[in-house]
Formats: structure tokens, sequence, C-alpha cells
């Protein structure tokens, strides 16, 4: 079993409850929703967080985007008058808890402000 709890979920050693998948991305539900719709989207292969991206992952950060993209329209949140909410957390300040990288989706209702300051 991988020392990493996401690549333990991407390589099925951990139950989740998986909603979207590509040959790059998982996606799964958050074990704790912040709102209704609240997903994780997750590359196959391990990068530590959003800020050890290269150019050179490009691509697979356009298939997260993409991933979410298909969230949302399963969720039925993708219309115009809907919409949805796509964070990255890096660090401590930013209260990132899994060292492995994951947009968070979250969705499903109006969300209060631009910003979650506390
Ligand atoms: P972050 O604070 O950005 O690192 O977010 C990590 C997220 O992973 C949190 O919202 C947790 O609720 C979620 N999480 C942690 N362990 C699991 C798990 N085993 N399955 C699904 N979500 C998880
Ligand atoms: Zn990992």
């Amino acid at each position: 079993m991988s020392e990493c709890i996401f690549c333990s979920i991407v390589a099925g050693e951990v139950p989740s409850e998986i909603v979207h998948s590509t040959e790059t991305t998982v996606a799964f539900k958050d074990i704790s929703p912040a709102a209704p719709l609240h997903v994780l989207v997750v590359p196959r292969r391990h990068i530590d967080d959003a800020s050890q991206i290269t150019p050179e992952d490009g691509p697979v950060l356009a298939d997260m985007l993409v991933a979410a993209r298909a969230v949302a329209e399963a969720a039925g949140v993708a219309a115009p008058e809907r919409g949805y909410r796509l964070i990255f957390n890096i660090g401590p300040d930013a209260m990132n808890s899994v060292p492995h990288l994951h947009l968070h989706v979250l969705g499903g209702q109006p969300l209060k402000g631009h910003f979650a300051l506390a």
C-alpha cells in the first residue's frame, strides 16, 4: 500500500466514491463534504501540490480541468446560471492536509463569498 492516501485511492487500495475516471485523472467524493457537491480531482501520477507544477505538467492540469467540468456537468451545476468553484490549497496557511495534488470541485448551492478567509 502506498504511503500517500490519494495514490492508494487511485490504485484502488483504499475505498472511495469515484464519480469520474480517465487515463490520467480520478475524481472522487470528498469524505468530509463542505458543499452538496464536493469532489476531488487528482492526477493518477503523484504530484505533491500545485506549487510543484512545471510546464511539462500542462497536459495533466488541462485533463484535471476537463475532468472537473465533467463532474460539474454530471452533477447538474455546469449550466451558465449555476456554476461551481475550483480550489487548490497549498501549504499550512491554506490548510492543505493531503500532499497529493487535488482540485476541489465545490457547488450545488450558492457559495458564500469569493474566498473562505476563516
Ligand atoms: P486539502 O485541505 O486541500 O488538503 O483537502 C484535502 C481533502 O481531502 C479534505 O477536504 C478531506 O476531507 C479530503 N479527504 C481526506 N481523506 C480522504 C479520503 N480518504 N477520501 C476522500 N476525501 C478525503
Ligand atoms: Zn500520491
